[in-house]
């Protein structure tokens, strides 16, 4: 399986993803072949599983990066409480971003193998998901994919990266990942690949961000689940069968 290579790892460029036209989004082939797959077999189950977030860019990542620290989208607190940014330092600012968004080319969603995905079946008419875990625990609208996930998606090579609290990203019970590429993508991205990649970038809070990169690096991007052997193994069966025509 190829390994990315840091403008594909850091988002700069999108030679490693296709469009799905049909599950819509945008993914590393093998990711797609089997992200198919287990959507195929999360229908059987009357749960119509679609994405709504896969592929971004570094330029995307960054521009909501910079939005946040400037207050011109909602900051939020640990318990999702509004924050004004203008009454916060730059190191409290770049703390509050870091609990819900990625870092400019540290978002795993940069590398094609990782979505964020719902049962539009559970959604009401016109109602908006929203990517909060009270909606995949029981009771939620999407508690059925809640617990459908974590026991079938290792079939099709996908695992849970933010699967409990482990001091850096909050818990996403709707992140997979797509482990056979994942697994080989993260120990690429070091330290030294996120610093060339934020080099010459307009970064709001940079100073703050290049003093604590190698921290930001352990907590944010390293302290992730680690995917089992079964979602390695299936995973790369999913990626052999996959015909689909590879980007160039
Ligand atoms: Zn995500």
């Amino acid at each position: 399986m190829s390994v990315l290579s840091a403008e594909q790892l850091t988002g700069r460029v999108r030679s490693h993803v296709i469009d799905l036209p049909d599950a819509g989004g945008t993914l590393h082939p093998d990711a797609a072949a089997a992200f198919l797959g287990l959507r195929a077999a999360a229908l059987q189950s009357d749960i119509d599983l679609a994405p709504v977030s896969t592929f971004r860019t570094f330029q995307h990542q960054l521009s909501i990066w910079n939005d946040k620290f400037h207050g011109r989208r909602p900051l939020l607190d640990q318990r999702g409480r509004g924050l004004d940014p203008a009454v916060m330092t730059d190191e409290q600012v770049v703390g509050a971003i870091l609990l819900w968004s990625a870092l400019p080319g540290a978002s795993r969603h940069h590398w094609g193998t990782d979505i964020d995905v719902i049962d539009r079946a559970a959604l009401a008419q016109g109602q908006r998901p929203q990517l909060i875990p009270v909606e995949y625990a029981s009771g939620g609208a999407f508690a059925r994919l809640g617990t459908w996930l974590p026991r079938h998606c290792e079939d099709y090579g996908f695992f849970l990266p933010y699967d409990l609290d482990r001091g850096g990203v909050r818990p996403e019970p709707w992140h997979l990942s797509f482990a056979p590429l994942s697994s080989k993508a993260l120990p690429a991205l070091t330290v030294a690949v996120l610093a060339a990649a934020l080099t010459d970038v307009e970064l709001a809070g940079a100073a703050v961000v290049r003093r604590q990169l190698a921290d930001i690096h352990t907590r944010y991007v390293c302290a992730v689940a680690q995917p089992g052997a079964a979602a390695l193994a299936a995973g790369l069966a999913a990626g052999w069968l996959n015909p689909a025509a590879r980007p160039s």
